[in-house]
C-alpha cells in the first residue's frame, strides 16, 4: 500500500494524467475511489492532507491533532458566537479522527429531500442496500453493555432507563475495539475501521494510487468540462504540478468542496449553504468513581428526542479536554474540577439547527465560513440544556459545568434554569464536527448544486460525492449517509 501513496519527494513529474482524479480521501471520496478502481478506472485520488498510517500513531495529543486535523483542530465558523470547527487533513480525512458512530439516515430526513428537493432514488428503502453495504465493509457492530468499563456511557443509559427515554446502544465501525480511548487522534490499536483501512486499500490495490500533502487549488474548464487541476505539493518550498483527466470526483468536504468550486469559477451556488450541527459539551462530576478514561466515546445515545434534532452521548475524555472543554472557566474552577478527574465525564449534546452558514472564497487561498445565529436555536440550545442536565442528575452527577461563559458549577435543575435566563448566543461555547449541504442534491438547478446523479449543474464531467451533496442536515452522524450516498452517485454513473 505505502508505493501506491505518494509524498512531496516523490513529485518529479510536472504533470500527471489519469481517468479519474479524486479530491480529498475521507468518506465520500474513498468510497467513490474503491468502487472506480474495482470498475478498473485509472483513479488518482489527492489529498491535502499526509500519510500517517496506525503504527504511528501516538497519545500525544498536541502531535497528533497537529498531524490529523486541519489548522491543528481549529477552524472557526465566524458569528455571534462564532463556532469552532473540527475537521480530519490526512489521508482518510475526518473518518481517521471520528468516533466511528454509524447511522442510518432519518426516515423523516430521507421524506424531506424526496419532498422538498424533488429527490428520487434516494428513499430508505433504496439506500438500504448502500446502508448493508457499508456496514458489511466497515465491520459496523453493536457496541455490548458493559459492567467495568464506559461507565459514563452506562450511566446515561440507565438514567434513561428510569426517566423512560430510549436509549441505545451504538452501532460503531470497529473491529476488536480495545477502548483505547483515542478515536479522535487516531485508533492507536487499529480497531477504527476506518477509509485508511477499508476502501482506500481497497482502491489501492486495484491500481489506484494517492498522492498526499497535494492541495487542489484550482479547476481548469472550459466548454462545460473540467480539464486539468492546479496542485499545491504542501511544505517544504512552493512546488506545482497538474493533473488532468477525463473525470473529476470533488469530495473535500462541505467547506473545501464548494471553495474549491468557487475559487475555480464554477457553481455560484456552492457553499451559500453550509448546515452543521452543534455540539454543546458539559462536564459532569460524580459521587462516584467513573474512570471514565477506561472507555471510548458514544458507546450510547439517548434518542428520545432524535426527531426534534437532539441527541444525547458520552464524549472522550481525557484531562487535557476537560480543560480544553472548561476554557470559559476560572483557573481556580478548572484546577478544582480536574482533582476529581477519576469522577468526571464529557457528555455532548448534539441539536440540528437552523442556522446556516456561507462560505466566502475571495480571501485568497483559505476560506472564510460566516453564519448567522438563528433566535429559534437559543431555544433549542437551552432546551438541549435542561434535557441533559435532567438526565446527568438522574444518572448521579453532582456538579456540571455548562458550555456557558460564566456559569460556573450548577448543582440542580433550579440553578440551571437561573443561568438559562441570563444565557445570550454570545455566551454560549460551540464546537462542531458534522458539516454538510453546501452543494445540495436536487432537481431544480436554481436552489441546488448537483443533480440527483451527484453531477455539478452545467458541467459535464465533475461528481461531488461528499457531506456537502447532502440537501439538508440530518440530525444524526452523518458518516453512514454520506457513505450511502458515494455509492448510489458512483453506481448511477458507471
Ligand atoms: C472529531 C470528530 C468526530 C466525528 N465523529 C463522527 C461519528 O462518530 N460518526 C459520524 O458519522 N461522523 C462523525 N464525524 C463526522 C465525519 O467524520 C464527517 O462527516 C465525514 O468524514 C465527512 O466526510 P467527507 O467525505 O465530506 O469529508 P472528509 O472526511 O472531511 O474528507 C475530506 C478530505 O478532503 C481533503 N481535502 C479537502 N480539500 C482538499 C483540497 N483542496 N485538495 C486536496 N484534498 C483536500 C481533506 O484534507 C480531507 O482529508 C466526526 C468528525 C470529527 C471531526
Amino acid at each position: 500500500m505505502k508505493d501506491s501513496i505518494l509524498d512531496r519527494q516523490d513529485y518529479t513529474e510536472k504533470a500527471y494524467r489519469c481517468q479519474y482524479l479524486i479530491v480529498g480521501t475521507g468518506a465520500g471520496g474513498s468510497v467513490a475511489g474503491a468502487l472506480l478502481a474495482e470498475r478498473g478506472r485509472d483513479v488518482i485520488f489527492l489529498e491535502e492532507g499526509g500519510y500517517f498510517p496506525t503504527e504511528s500513531y501516538t497519545s500525544d495529543i498536541s502531535a497528533m491533532t497537529a498531524q490529523l486535523y486541519r489548522n491543528r483542530g481549529v477552524f472557526p465558523l465566524l458569528g455571534k458566537p462564532s463556532i469552532a470547527l473540527a475537521e480530519g487533513c490526512c489521508v482518510g480525512g475526518g473518518t481517521v479522527i471520528n468516533g466511528a458512530l454509524i447511522c442510518h439516515t432519518p426516515s423523516w430526513v430521507l421524506d424531506e429531500w424526496q419532498n422538498d428537493y424533488g429527490l428520487k432514488g434516494y428513499g430508505l428503502n433504496e439506500l438500504k442496500k448502500y446502508f448493508e453495504t457499508v456496514e458489511r465493509d466497515l465491520h459496523v457492530v453493536r457496541h455490548e453493555i458493559e459492567e467495568n468499563g464506559n461507565l459514563d456511557s452506562m450511566k446515561l443509559l440507565k438514567a434513561s432507563e428510569e426517566l423512560g427515554w430510549k436509549c441505545d446502544m451504538a452501532t460503531r465501525a470497529v473491529n476488536d475495539c480495545k477502548n483505547g480511548n483515542s478515536c479522535p487522534t487516531g485508533c492507536i490499536s487499529g480497531a477504527k475501521q476506518s477509509a485508511l483501512v477499508t476502501y482506500l486499500p481497497r482502491a489501492l490495490n486495484n491500481g489506484a494510487r494517492i498522492f498526499s500533502r497535494c492541495r487542489a487549488v484550482r479547476i481548469i474548464h472550459s466548454g462545460g468540462k473540467a480539464r486539468k487541476i492546479i496542485v499545491r505539493v504542501m511544505g517544504g518550498g512552493p512546488k506545482r504540478i497538474e493533473i488532468s483527466f477525463d473525470h473529476l470526483v470533488v469530495a473535500g468536504g462541505a467547506v473545501q468542496t464548494p471553495h474549491l468550486l468557487r475559487r475555480s469559477g464554477i457553481s455560484g451556488l456552492a457553499g451559500r449553504n453550509l448546515q452543521f450541527h452543534m455540539n454543546l459539551k458539559v462536564v459532569a462530576r460524580f459521587k462516584d468513581r467513573l474512570n471514565a478514561e477506561q472507555g471510548t466515546m458514544f458507546t450510547v445515545q439517548m434518542q428520545e428526542f432524535d426527531r426534534e434534532g437532539l441527541l444525547i452521548m458520552a464524549s472522550n475524555i481525557k484531562r487535557h479536554y476537560v480543560a480544553m472543554t472548561l476554557s470559559q472557566h476560572t483557573n481556580e474552577e478548572i484546577n478544582s474540577v480536574l482533582s476529581n478527574y477519576e469522577n468526571l465525564g464529557i457528555f455532548t449534546a448534539m441539536i440540528r439547527p437552523k442556522s446556516v452558514a456561507h462560505i466566502s472564497s475571495r480571501f485568497g487561498d483559505q476560506p472564510l465560513v460566516t453564519y448567522r445565529f438563528d433566535p429559534d436555536d437559543l431555544s433549542m440550545i437551552k432546551l438541549a440544556l435542561r434535557r441533559t442536565a435532567k438526565l446527568l442528575f438522574q444518572a448521579g452527577a453532582i456538579e456540571l459545568y455548562m458550555p456557558v461563559t460564566g456559569a460556573g458549577k450548577i448543582r440542580s435543575l433550579p440553578e440551571l434554569e437561573q443561568t438559562l435566563d441570563r444565557v445570550r448566543p454570545e455566551n454560549l461555547e460551540i464546537v462542531t464536527v458534522h458539516i454538510m449541504a453546501s452543494c445540495p442534491m436536487g432537481t431544480d438547478p436554481a436552489v441546488s448544486a448537483v443533480n440527483p446523479d451527484g453531477k455539478l449543474w452545467k458541467m459535464d464531467n465533475i461528481l461531488v460525492t461528499d457531506a456537502s451533496v447532502l440537501p439538508s442536515s440530518i440530525g444524526k452522524n452523518p458518516q453512514g449517509t454520506i457513505m450511502a450516498f458515494a455509492h448510489e452517485i458512483i453506481n448511477r454513473h458507471v
